[in-house]
Order: structure tokens, then sequence, then C-alpha cells
């Protein structure tokens, strides 16, 4: 019989736990057996474990990604296209000319940028919303996403999205870009079968996930919240983010509304964003468990209003975090998006009565996460949960007179850069600087390739000013 591999994490200055007593233990050590937590405490021992040092840092819970596009790092940095100058409705308009080139080479290695950004910043489970079907590009572009996950080791929910709606009836898609309603339903059977595992400490989820109202049929929703049910997997879409105004004109009522009526919300539903949503839609969606991922990096780049999360929490409405992007937030680092949402929130704090504090965001972003992914396993540091956590380096002189609150620091102090440990699984994924078994400069190199090959190359808003031919 093999034998099951025991870790011992060795006096961890902090450990914030995010439970639900919101404990935050100090000078204790963490045992882990395989993929999950077997205890936290004081001196604890365990024969033939291996030990890790965890003097002088603090612990964090592995922070919980819900909602991102991977592909679109290969689209950012890109001011020609210029979100913040532009309506939601017009940009997609623009930028699809460009999400129509990626190739299914460029879904991978945009993944793998993507995911290594999430890991170096404690991120350890992360859902991806993989929308762009190029016709070009084939079905097999989840299935490059999951080589690229197992390839780090990272936890991945995919989220197999669709266009279904042509240009010719209002939406913004170009037609290589479209795929029919019963192509999406086929595909998404094929990966649930596949990759869908809804034991504890699975590794790979898939979730149905058409891209938003507006650009898809009714039915692709409809038959979308059919399948996912039959199937017990989980839905999203993008919702509440500027897509009202065109939904009033075709449907003659808002996007909620719409979904609603169709069925595509409730406690197996969680949609992005959300800024447009009133208070009455936002009591609602508590009332019917329907979760909201805050997307704080897009909200700010595209000048759109703040969620009022004091509010939102008042309802009892579950809220996550999401990076969101690469298009409209240039980065897949959830630390830094942790501590802008904070940062927005104290923006308003003085007309809405106050700002959640800061260890409310964290929660957002780790058992918030964990409650719309549908993960009990994830989110938090306690016994019989995965190990999936990350670690800080506090004896550094930037955090000298701030490490009395280990539970605030994050937001408040801006902890942001690449954190020194993450553990996914049970299985450290990035220390001292490095991805642990890949070659990050050859991957680098191969991906910059990938990109030329297929966007940079043909696109002349990439053309680089300033740099000699
Ligand atoms: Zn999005």
């Amino acid at each position: 019989m093999n034998k099951v591999n025991k870790i011992l994490i060795k006096d961890a200055a902090a450990v914030v736990s995010c439970d639900a007593d919101d404990t935050v233990y100090r000078d204790v050590d963490i045992l882990i057996e395989g993929s999950r937590i077997l205890g936290i405490g004081k001196g604890l021992s365990a024969d033939g474990a291996e030990q890790l040092s965890a003097e002088g840092r603090f612990i964090y819970p592995g922070l919980v990604n819900t909602h991102h596009h991977f592909f679109q790092t290969f689209v950012r940095n890109l001011t020609a296209v210029d979100f913040p100058n532009m309506s939601v409705i017009q940009w997609l308009d623009e930028i699809y000319e460009i999400f129509k080139l990626i190739s299914s080479e460029a879904i991978y290695y945009s993944s793998l940028t993507a995911m290594a950004d999430l890991i170096k910043h404690g991120c350890t489970c992360a859902f991806d919303h993989q929308y762009c079907y190029p016709r070009s590009a084939g079905k097999e572009l989840v299935d490059r996403q999951m080589e690229a996950a197992s390839l780090l080791g990272m936890r991945y929910h995919a989220g197999r999205g669709v266009n279904t709606l042509p240009r010719s009836e209002g939406s913004t898609i170009p037609d290589e870009m479209l795929e029919t309603t019963d192509e999406f339903l086929s595909d998404c059977d094929r990966l649930i079968d596949l990759y869908h595992d809804d034991k504890p400490f699975s590794m790979s989820q898939i979730v149905v996930a058409p891209c938003q109202p507006v650009n898809s049929y009714r039915d692709t929703f409809v038959e979308s919240a059919a399948l996912a049910r039959d199937k017990g997997v989980r839905l999203h879409s993008h919702l509440g983010e500027g897509e009202n105004a065109p939904m009033e004109e075709r449907w003659g009522m808002r996007s909620l509304d719409w979904c609603e009526e169709i069925g595509f919300a409730g406690p197996d539903v969680w949609y992005a964003h959300g800024w447009e949503f009133s208070a009455g839609e936002l009591e609602r969606m508590a009332r019917r468990g329907t979760g909201l991922s805050h997307c704080p990096a897009p909200a700010v780049l595209g000048g759109f209003p703040i969620l009022d999360i004091p509010a939102i929490d008042r309802m009892g409405l579950s809220l996550s975090l999401g990076c969101d992007g690469s298009a409209t937030n240039d980065g897949s680092n959830l630390l830094d998006s942790l501590r802008m949402a904070y940062l927005m929130q104290c923006f308003h704090s003085k007309e809405r009565g106050g700002s959640p504090s800061p260890y409310r965001m964290l929660k957002a972003a780790t058992v918030g996460g964990a409650d719309h992914l549908g993960r009990p396993d994830l989110g938090s540091l306690e016994p019989g949960k995965a190990a999936d956590l990350f670690m800080i380096d506090t004896e550094v002189l930037e955090l000298a007179g701030a490490v009395h609150d280990p539970a605030n620091l994050l937001p408040r102090v801006a902890v942001t850069g690449p954190v020194a440990l993450t553990m996914i699984n049970g299985k450290v994924v990035w220390e001292n600087g490095e991805l642990t078994g890949v070659d990050e400069r050859a991957l680098f190199h191969a991906a910059e390739a990938a990109c030329d090959d297929s966007i940079r190359d043909k696109v002349e808003h990439f053309t680089k000013p300033g740099f000699p031919e």
C-alpha cells in the first residue's frame, strides 16, 4: 500500500484560518496528510513527516478566484482599444475582432500565464470563463487549459462559455466565433464526462457558463440551465454590467428578470460584476441564494459604479472576488484585486455609513469563493479541509510596524507582490521564487512566441512605437 505523504509546517508566526469563528492562531504548526489538513496547533509532531519551516511567516487559506478570462492575458496592455474610454458594448464590438485570432496554442500559453500569476499571488483555486471559441481554434480549448492547470498544479474550475447570437440579430460577436446551442451543449457534455470530479479535494470541475444574455439566444440559457441541473454542475454568466439597455430593447425586461424567469438563478448560480443591479435586484438574488463575483479592477478601469458591500452584507448576499480580465484588468493578481476592492469601499465610506473591514474582503476572496464554486472543502484552514494555503514572509523591513494584525494585513497594508510559498492540495507549487517542476524562462519565451503567432503579428494595434524593427 502506498504511504500517504505527511507534511508538518512548523512554527508559523500566525495562521489566519478564515473559519466560522475567525480564529487567528499564533505560533502554531499545521499537520497535513496527502491533500488534507489533519491538525492546527502548538507542538505538533508526526513520524516520518516532511518538515517545512514557517518561522516568521503568516499563513492564509488559498485565495479562490471566481471570474477571469485566461485567454485575455494575450490581449492586454492594449491602449489602442481603450476600455476606460468606451462603453462595454462598444468595447466588445472592437475587442472581438482581436479575440477571433486566438489559437489553441494561445489558449494553452495564455492560461499558463494567468495561472502562474494567480499562484504566485496566493490563489490556489481558479475559475475561468472560457468563452473564446474561434472556429479555427477547434473545440478542445478547455482541454488545453486542463493541461496547463495540471502542469502548474492549479486547482481548476473551467467555465465552458459560448455566444450563439449573430451580429445580424443584434450581438457584438463575429460570425467565426459563434457556435450553435447544440454544439455548445454537446461540448459541455463531453467536458463534464472527461473532467468534472465532484468528490472532495477535486482538482478539476466544469461549469456551464454562456457568456452573457445579450450575445446569445434565449434557448442557449434555457438549455444550459437544464443541462447543468441534469448533470449536477454549476452555472455562471456575466450580469449587471451594462447590458440592461439592450436587453430592455430586445426583450422588454431587465437581464436579472430575464434570467430569473428562465431559471438561470439560484444557489447553484453566480454572476460576475453586478454593478448595474438595483438594491431590489440584489435583495432578490440574496433571497434566491444566487451569488455575486465582485471584480474590482474592471469596475475601476471602466469607470463603473462601485458595489455597496455594506448594503450587500445587510441583505445576506453571498459575495466572492474575481480578477476578471485580462483585457479589463491586465493582470491576474488576486492579492492586488483584494486591496483594490477594499480601497474602493473606503472611497465611499462616508456616504455609505462606513466601509467593510479589510478582513471582510479577505473572507470574500476565500470562503466567499469556495461557496460560489460549491467547495465546502476549500476556503478556510481547518482540520479536514484541503491543504490549500499560502505564506508570506513577515520579517522584512517593509512590514515592520504592521504585523500586529495578520487578519487585516493583506488588504490594508498591501502585500501584493509574490508570496513566499503556495501550496495546493498538499503540494508546494511555488517556493523561493520558483514554480515547482517547470522551466519558467523557457515557458515565457514559448508563450511570447505563441502570442506573436496568434495575435501580435496580425494586429496593428500591437505595433511598438519607438522599437526599431
Ligand atoms: Zn468577464
